[in-house]
C-alpha cells in the first residue's frame, strides 16, 4: 500500500518559506509585486485566479488585478502587458489561460518580458531550462520536483516516464527529471506499448488529461505515482489521469487528486514571483 505524498502539506511549508523571504525584503522597503490579468470570466479561470491572488495576499506580495472584458482584442492585451513590462515596480506578469479566440496564446507569452514571466512559458525561458542556466521554470512541473525532493525520493540514476508532451507540463517535466539525472522517456499519444513502457518506471508522471487511464497494469511493483491530471466526475468530485484506488496497492508513493500536484502548482508561482524580484537585487 503506497504512502500517500502530502501536496498540501509541502506547498505549505513553501508558502511559509516565501512568507519568510518576502518579510525580509520588506525590511528594506523591498516588495513584491505580481501583475495577474484575466480577460473573460470563464468560471473556471476565476477559480485559478482568485486562489493566485489569496497565496499572493498571504505571503505578502502585492497583487495588481486586471479583469478585462472577453471581447478585448488582442492588441490592447499586448499593449497592457508591454506597459507592464515598462513598469519597474511589476515584478511579475500572469495572464491566465486560456484566452478568447480573437487573442493568440503564443503572441501573448511572447510579449511577456522574460524577467516577468513567472509561468515559465517564454521561449527564452524554456531555453534557459533546456540548456541549464538560470529562469523560470513552468510551475507544475517545478513542483513535482520539489514533492519528490522533499519527500526524500532521490531522482538521479532513475527510470523516470513522463506520459504527455504537453509545452506547460511534460516537456518541462522532462527537461527537470533529466537536470536531477534521471533517464528519461516521454510518451504520448503516438507511443506504441505504452503500459510496457510505464511498467519499467520507477517514477511515473502521469499528465495526458484522461481521467483515471492509468491503472495498476502501468504500473511496476513500488513505484512512485505523480498524478498530474485534474477531472470533475460526475458525481462533483475530482479525480486525476491515474486510477487512485487500484494503484495505490501497488506504488509505493502516489500523489492524491485533489491534494497533490495541484497545490504544489500554486507554491511555486510564489517562489518564481519571489525569484522575480531577488534577479532584479543579484
Ligand atoms: P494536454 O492536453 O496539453 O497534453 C496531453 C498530453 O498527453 C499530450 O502530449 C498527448 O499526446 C498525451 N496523451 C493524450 N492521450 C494519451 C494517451 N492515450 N496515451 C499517451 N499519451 C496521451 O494536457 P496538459 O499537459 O495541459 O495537462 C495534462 C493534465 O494535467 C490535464 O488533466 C490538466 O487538467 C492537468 N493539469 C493540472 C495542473 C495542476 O496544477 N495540477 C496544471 C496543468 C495541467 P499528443 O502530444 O500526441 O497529443
Amino acid at each position: 500500500m503506497a504512502e500517500i505524498i502530502d501536496g498540501k502539506k509541502i506547498s505549505a511549508q513553501i508558502k511559509e518559506e516565501v512568507k519568510v523571504a518576502v518579510a525580509e525584503l520588506a525590511k528594506r522597503e523591498i516588495f513584491v509585486t505580481l501583475a495577474v490579468i484575466q480577460v473573460g470570466a470563464d468560471p473556471a479561470s476565476s477559480v485559478y485566479v482568485g486562489n493566485k491572488k489569496k497565496a499572493c495576499e498571504y505571503v505578502g506580495f502585492r497583487s495588481l488585478s486586471y479583469e478585462l472584458p472577453e471581447e478585448t482584442t488582442q492588441e490592447e492585451l499586448l499593449s497592457l502587458i508591454e506597459e507592464l513590462n515598462g513598469r519597474a515596480d511589476v515584478n511579475g506578469i500572469l495572464v491566465q489561460l486560456p484566452l478568447p479566440e480573437q487573442i493568440s496564446e503564443e503572441n501573448v507569452i511572447q510579449t511577456i518580458s522574460p524577467d516577468k514571466d513567472v509561468d515559465g512559458f517564454h521561449v527564452q525561458n524554456v531555453g534557459r531550462l533546456n540548456v541549464g542556466t538560470k529562469g523560470f521554470v513552468s510551475c507544475t512541473p517545478a513542483g513535482i520536483i520539489e514533492l519528490l525532493k522533499r519527500t526524500g525520493i532521490s531522482i538521479e540514476g532513475k527510470e523516470c516516464v513522463v506520459v504527455g508532451r504537453s509545452n506547460i507540463v511534460g516537456k518541462p517535466m522532462a527537461a527537470l527529471l533529466l537536470r536531477e539525472n534521471g533517464t528519461v522517456t516521454v510518451c504520448h499519444s503516438r507511443t506504441k506499448n505504452l503500459a510496457e513502457i510505464t511498467g519499467r518506471a520507477d517514477i511515473l508522471i502521469a499528465a495526458l488529461g484522461k481521467p483515471k487511464f492509468i491503472t495498476e497494469e502501468y504500473i511496476k511493483d513500488g513505484a512512485v505515482v505523480i498524478d498530474v491530471g485534474i477531472h470533475r466526475q460526475e458525481n462533483g468530485k475530482l479525480c486525476g489521469d491515474v486510477d487512485f484506488d487500484s494503484v495505490k496497492e501497488k506504488a509505493s508513493y502516489i500523489t492524491p487528486v485533489p491534494g497533490g500536484v495541484g497545490p504544489m502548482t500554486i507554491a511555486m508561482l510564489m517562489v518564481n514571483c519571489l525569484q522575480s524580484t531577488e534577479n532584479i537585487l543579484d
